[in-house]
């Protein structure tokens, strides 16, 4: 099992403590062997290795035990030329170990504070499902072929709703001016792009939305809090480390969350909804939909002095 890595902070903390020795001379010199790694440490002045022969200063090793019973502290690189494998062995063992108790920590800290987390989580997954509500509702209001084009202009960030009209004959003839044509070769009459309309907030399609708010986000959170601290614990060295990551992530994620519900409020207004005319919607078909928009946003504006 897990065994706790002491952490030591100061050439004093390792002069304290009982079988330590500041300078010890191990095999062939003497019958002294290696025994095991005790602690990693990085100090900020150096310290003289613990190996007689040696006494190399450094800044960062390890505190080991010996064959008789006694501890001192080599550098990092005298560990592995004096001791070979059995020190290399001994030192990955106590770095993992290391590394699996400050991922702890990072959870324990997590984990307090998730009822606050817990909270705004709440308020995402409801503007989550009134979202989707929202999406059911535009889909069956202006079909699947308006729908569809609305994703489509979401991949491609297309924004904007335009149409293609004749050109002037003015405008036409500035056009052959600069294109090499005239109004009497066979080709057809040219047409100029009018701007019907901008659409806001497409971004709320581009995205996976349950993804991003349920799948990776509301769902895990929500199962973490309801494990145990001793559960965690007795993770793996491998499901800590994995563990520690996504909480890593989660500020991301949360910032992803809320860009993509700002995404869902911005497209789902009535001014919006009105719009998709310009893209086919029939306009009958989305009306009802336009008003009961209109009616939450007079209601929110309503709300806005208190
Ligand atoms: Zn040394």
């Amino acid at each position: 099992m897990h065994q706790e890595v002491i952490s030591v902070d100061s050439y004093e903390d390792l002069l304290r403590r009982p079988a330590f020795e500041g300078s010890l001379a191990f095999h062939p010199k003497a019958p002294r062997q290696f025994g095991s790694v005790i602690a990693p440490y990085t100090f900020l002045e150096r310290i003289p290795c613990g190996i007689e022969s040696c006494h190399t200063p450094h800044l960062s090793g390890y505190l080991i035990t010996t064959s008789d019973g006694l501890e001192t502290a080599i550098g990092s690189l005298c560990g592995r030329k004096y001791f070979g494998v059995s020190f290399q062995k001994e030192r990955k063992r106590v770095d993992a170990e290391v590394a699996r108790q400050k991922r702890l920590e990072s959870i324990k800290l997590f984990l307090n504070g998730l009822p606050a987390l817990l909270n705004s989580l709440e308020a995402f997954e409801r503007d989550y499902r009134h979202l989707q509500e929202q999406r059911e509702r535009l889909h069956g209001a202006v079909g699947r072929e308006v729908y569809q084009d609305i994703r489509e202009r979401a991949k491609r960030d297309n924004a904007i709703m335009q149409e293609y009209v004749r050109m002037s004959v003015s405008e036409a003839e500035a056009f052959f001016e600069t294109n090499n044509r005239t109004r009497s070769d066979s080709k057809e009459w040219p047409t100029k792009a009018v701007i019907l309309g901008t659409l806001r907030g497409l971004d709320f399609f581009k995205a996976d939305v349950k993804a991003l708010i349920l799948t990776t986000l509301v769902i895990p959170v929500r199962e973490l809090s309801m494990s145990r601290l001793s559960d965690i614990e007795s993770m793996s060295s491998r499901q800590v480390a994995a563990l520690a990551k996504w909480i890593g992530e989660v500020p991301q994620k949360l910032i992803e969350a809320r860009a993509v519900i700002e995404a869902g409020r911005r497209f789902f207004t009535s001014e919006n909804i009105l719009s998709l005319v310009h893209l086919g919607a029939d306009r009958r078909c989305i009306l009802p939909m336009v008003e009961s928009l209109r009616d939450t946003e007079r209601r929110e504006m309503i709300r806005i002095p208190d």
